[in-house]
């Protein structure tokens, strides 16, 4: 379960983060590292000394240029952030993260993103909206912003302990579970249903009112199966010939 877990650290500007995050990630188990544009060189001597002893998991490191890049392959991605925002995303504590691990990654072909932000700035509401759901630590409401290794440390103890508490627990099924669509998956749906909500005059980018992100937070909340996405993708292409047939129609006149 731990291998399957991603860290995905956005723009990270100090290579001793860096270093300490893959020092909590080894600590805990977890090993694969991804990093987003980071704005920062990540093998440095400060970057080697944080980790201690773990950097081969900085040599292993993968540097995307996008989040979408990093986490096209997850079929959960959760992003970890400090502050609360003005749509309020699915919310889940540390430990209720935890809890979902075992289930989440029951099929071989799953993976879980766990995306944090820049050490002055956080993630950005476009960055979180990628997300199935956010991660809070609970912290002091004055001072509520973390380390960015230490709260990579706090969410890996978690994946750790659900880990644990799940080693000596009943043996999964040998039913793989329905496979969920992936990030990838998602976000060409997302598209697809921005390009048909616009040619059938539902949605005008001018004013947007949130809708594309009120229908992302929906959509993830639903935690859709591959098939159903191919099945709804089906629906928005029918959708888009009818629309061009009304119009041709309609030109004909
Ligand atoms: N100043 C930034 C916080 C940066 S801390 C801001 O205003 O958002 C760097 C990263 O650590 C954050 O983006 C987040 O991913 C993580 N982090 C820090 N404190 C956290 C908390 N209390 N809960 C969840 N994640 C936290």
């Amino acid at each position: 379960m731990l291998e399957r877990i991603r860290i995905v650290l956005i723009g990270t500007s100090h290579p001793g983060n860096i270093g300490a995050t893959a020092r909590a990630m080894h600590n805990m188990g977890l090993s694969d590292l991804a990093l987003v544009a980071p704005r920062c060189e990540p093998l440095t001597a400060d970057s080697i000394a944080r980790a201690s002893g773990a950097d081969h998991l900085l040599h292993a490191a993968q540097i995307h240029a996008s989040l979408e890049a990093a986490v096209g392959d997850c079929t959960l991605a959760v992003g970890a952030s400090a502050r609360s925002r003005t749509l309020p995303w699915p919310m889940l504590t540390p430990r209720e993260l935890g809890a979902r691990l075992p289930e989440e990654l029951a099929g071989s072909d799953t993976r879980v993103a766990l995306v944090f932000g820049r050490e002055d700035s956080g993630l950005t509401n476009a960055e979180l909206q990628r997300c199935h759901a956010h991660v809070h630590i609970p912290t002091n409401a004055d001072f509520a912003s973390l380390n960015l290794a230490t709260a990579v440390q706090v969410l890996a103890y978690e994946c750790r302990l659900a880990w644990l508490a799940g080693e000596g627990a009943n043996a999964p099924s040998d039913e793989e579970p329905p496979s969920l669509a992936s990030h990838a998956e998602l976000e060409r749906y997302f598209e697809h249903l921005e390009r048909t909500l616009i040619a059938i005059g539902f949605h005008d980018p001018a004013t947007p009112r949130q809708l594309m992100a009120r229908l992302r937070r929906f959509t993830l909340r639903a935690r859709p199966e591959r098939l159903e996405i191919n099945i709804l993708r089906g629906i928005l292409s029918a959708t888009e010939q009818q629309a061009e047939a009304h119009r041709d129609d309609d030109a004909g006149k």
